[in-house]
């Protein structure tokens, strides 16, 4: 089947979730994404969406400030990572351990220096197979009892970098890359700094969107992208992108003249920022039985931006064949990659993959997110429309499957 892709539409789309914000989980921006989903995806399915509702511990940041008081007085641009604790009203004074990119090696090599101190480490990259995520320096500086974390931008600019820390045990804090070099060890000792963060944390609803176009046996094709984002700026690769393109395959989907042999379900997820929780909650919340019925996930995140779109097939050998077999331009990585939610799906062994652009090319126009980087103005809409049509191609392929693309994994 061939799927036609409405680039007019799926540019206006973009644009409408762009116009939002960055749909920062518990924002009004990602409320109005979530109306604006909601019938958009009524309206082109021609069906009835299902609200998948998630409760969780809500957080916000109210007001925060990170100051450098030695060797020299300044202010340091700064945004509270994702669920950072708040400090005590009067913040808390400490010195810091800078640890460069912050690998085990440096962790292990200053182990001594790190209790009582706040760690600062580098944000990197974070589509290579090199990669060492935030949370898990993070978790290097929580175990060595370090008394906060710090990690700063990669890219120059005085752009802070924000995310998830993974926990809520310590004040984290995106800096700057200038920020970090003020902050670089000096031969007079640690840099001391003043730390203030107040949040705020209220249980909330999160909702994830599902529409669905039946085929013709019971077996499934999941399409699925998050809605939500950050609050720099508007989370427009990171995931308008993929959100966009999801609801135009879903549009070219329901304007086919026959139905598809395997059914297609399209799922917008949000909470995915804060440690993959919606879709979490969705593949947990699902039997054994209708797990088994989902033949393929298709991960649509982060889509343009890069050279090329990229598989991370999650381990999976024969979802590498199948992308290969229908002579795509689509390369495919093979080990399993936890960097959004089709690693959900994986995990309960579903053959599962991410498309995603930029994969190991650092200097793509990925290196912006979690940055005020990630804007509309970023994104070239042919390039939005050739990524679209190449995940639909893919997608149709899947759904023209006798059964099951690739056995699922104990
Ligand atoms: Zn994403």
């Amino acid at each position: 089947m061939k799927l036609n892709i409405d680039s007019a539409r799926l540019r206006s789309d973009l644009t409408t979730l762009c116009s939002f914000g960055g749909r920062f989980a518990g924002s009004t921006s990602e409320l109005q994404a979530r109306e604006f989903l909601k019938q958009r995806l009524a309206a082109i399915t021609h069906s009835p969406i299902t609200i998948h509702q998630v409760p969780y511990n809500g957080w916000a940041r109210e007001s925060w400030n990170l100051k450098l008081l030695t060797p020299k007085s300044r202010t340091l641009h700064s945004h509270p990572l994702v669920r950072s604790p708040s400090t005590p009203p009067n913040g808390i004074e400490a010195e810091v351990i800078d640890l460069g990119r912050g690998t085990l090696e440096d962790f292990d090599a200053h182990r001594q220096e790190i209790p009582g101190r706040f760690v600062l480490v580098r944000h990197e990259y974070m589509f290579s197979t090199t990669h060492i995520h935030r949370r898990v320096k993070y978790a290097w500086a929580l175990e060595r009892g370090a008394a906060g974390f710090l990690i700063g931008c990669h890219l120059p600019g005085d752009l802070v970098v924000t995310g998830s820390s993974g926990g809520e045990e310590i004040p984290a804090f995106g800096i700057s890359r200038e920020g970090a070099a003020a902050l670089a060890a000096t031969a007079n000792g640690y840099p001391r700094i003043h730390a203030t963060v107040q949040s705020r944390t209220a249980v909330r609803n999160a909702e994830n969107l599902i529409a669905e176009i039946p085929g013709q046996t019971d077996q499934w094709i999941v399409i699925c992208a998050h809605y939500d984002g950050h609050d720099l700026a508007q989370s427009a690769i990171d995931n308008g992108t993929g959100v966009a393109a999801g609801l135009a395959i879903a549009g070219a989907l329901a304007a086919a003249d026959k139905p598809p042999r395997l059914g297609a379900r399209v799922i917008f997820f949000t909470i995915e920022e804060w440690g993959l929780l919606g879709s979490r909650a969705y593949v947990d919340a699902l039997s054994e039985v209708e797990r088994h019925k989902i033949s393929l996930v298709v991960n649509l995140d982060s889509l343009v931006g890069g050279s090329k779109l990229t598989a991370l097939t999650s381990g999976f050998a024969e979802l590498n064949r199948f992308v290969a077999s229908t002579g795509l331009p689509i390369a495919t990585h093979l080990p399993m990659m936890a960097n959004s939610d089709h690693y959900n799906f994986a995990r309960h062994g579903i053959p599962s993959l991410r498309l995603v652009s930029g994969f190991n090319e650092p200097e793509s126009d990925l290196r912006y997110l979690l940055t005020s980087g990630d804007r509309l103005e970023r994104i070239e809409p042919a390039e939005l429309t050739a990524a679209t049509k190449i995940a639909a191609s893919l997608v149709a392929t899947a759904l023209a499957h006798e059964s099951h693309i690739a056995p699922h994994q104990r």
